[in-house]
């Protein structure tokens, strides 16, 4: 007789996801004294970015640091912390189960770690890790994604350095550091265009390249809006993103004579895309620009399915909105794991 599988370890809550959404659901979760265990397979705080508009840190603060704080902030409250890629989850009954498997050498993305991030001995201390020879297996009475976005950023020499320190998208994280500086705007859209123009509150110094061979899409008059600003378009591809130790120094584009723009800053405008893979399998519902559709609680349309943060957002993409949504989740699937005499009115409904 075929020797029964060991049945798989089951938590109140598994949260997907170790960025400012998922640790904060994770604080909350473990501060109910409910058991959770957070799988991250560490991408996006991986960029050098500085957080200097986040509440309490005058002096602005390093994302990772940010992360790092969260690991020990919810370790201290009982979280099980496990570096790992949650590769499917399926719904089991009135559970979920959740498979994990070990990181490639590497991590997800293969991308090349902060040098300034203490990660290594942190992590080791607060996370467990995939036992070798295959995915383990979780069964969860409530699940949370928080698995952020992926950033697209152009492909070039350096650019994993310059990500957060000379390469951004975002006028709300970065405008502040532009200011006065030389700035390159990459992209062809009305969104490029608009973000040229706002940076003009910031620096005089805009010069726009559309980053693709057929020139920019938009109206003869938004082109006209940017000449009469002082802001200089080229409607050519960049062939060259020139940049040293994690600084952008110029553009060449793509035209007879490789004209070089120089530059300090460079906002490109490709836009993210939600990590939803895992939303999909379980049924969720997405919006219709592929972000997991939640109410203001952070509920999906699967009961005991929550989720929160950048996942979510179409725009909103800031820690602080993470964090907060990764309270509510909690909150919610705490709510969902109350038997129903602790319930408003001891009802059985689950909202
Ligand atoms: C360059 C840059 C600059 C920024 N500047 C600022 C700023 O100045 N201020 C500000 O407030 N915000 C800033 N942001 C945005 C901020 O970082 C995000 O809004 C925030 O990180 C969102 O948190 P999150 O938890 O939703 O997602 P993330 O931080 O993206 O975390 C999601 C995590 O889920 C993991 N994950 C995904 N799928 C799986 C899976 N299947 N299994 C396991 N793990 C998985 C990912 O690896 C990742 O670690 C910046 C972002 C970037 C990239």
């Amino acid at each position: 007789m075929k020797p029964l599988e060991p049945a798989p370890r089951e938590m109140d809550c598994v949260v997907v996801g170790g960025g400012a959404a998922g640790l904060s659901a994770a604080v909350n979760m473990g501060r109910m004294r409910r058991s959770v265990l957070l799988v991250d397979e560490r991408d996006r705080f991986m960029w050098h970015h500085k957080l200097d508009n986040y509440l309490g840190f005058p002096d602005g603060v390093a994302a990772s640091e940010i992360r790092r704080l969260g690991w020990r902030h919810a370790a201290r409250f009982g979280a099980q912390l496990l570096l790992g890629h949650v590769a499917t989850a399926s719904r089991r009954g009135d559970r979920f189960l959740l498979r994990i498997e070990r990181l490639p050498e590497g991590g997800m993305f293969g991308q090349t770690p902060s040098p300034s991030v203490p990660r290594d001995e942190e992590m080791a201390r607060v996370f467990g890790e995939v036992p070798e020879g295959g995915p383990m297996e979780v069964l969860a009475r409530t699940v949370i994604l928080a698995t952020g976005v992926v950033g697209h950023f152009p492909e070039f020499p350096g650019r994993n350095e310059c990500v957060g320190q000379s390469l951004f998208w975002c006028i709300h994280c970065e405008g502040y550091e532009s200011i006065d500086r030389v700035v390159g705007v990459v992209g062809h859209t009305e969104d490029a265009v608009q973000t040229a123009l706002d940076l003009l509150d910031f620096t005089a110094r805009v010069t726009i390249v559309a980053g693709r061979p057929e020139g920019f899409d938009v109206p003869a008059s938004r082109l006209a809006d940017l000449a009469a600003n002082g802001i200089g378009a080229h409607p050519n591809g960049v062939v060259q993103y020139e940049n040293r130790g994690g600084q952008m120094q110029a553009l060449v584009l793509d035209d007879p004579a490789r004209t070089r723009i120089p530059v300090e800053q460079v906002y490109t405008i490709r836009g993210t895309r939600a990590t939803s893979e895992l939303a999909r399998q379980l049924g969720l519902e997405l919006t219709p620009a592929g972000q997991i559709a939640v109410t203001s609680e952070q509920h999906t349309n699967v009961p005991g399915v929550y989720a929160a943060g950048d996942a979510t957002n179409l725009h909103d993409h800031q820690v602080s909105a993470a964090a907060h949504q990764g309270n509510q989740a909690a909150f919610g699937a705490n709510y969902h794991l109350y038997r129903p005499v602790q319930r408003a009115g001891g009802n059985a409904a689950d909202t």
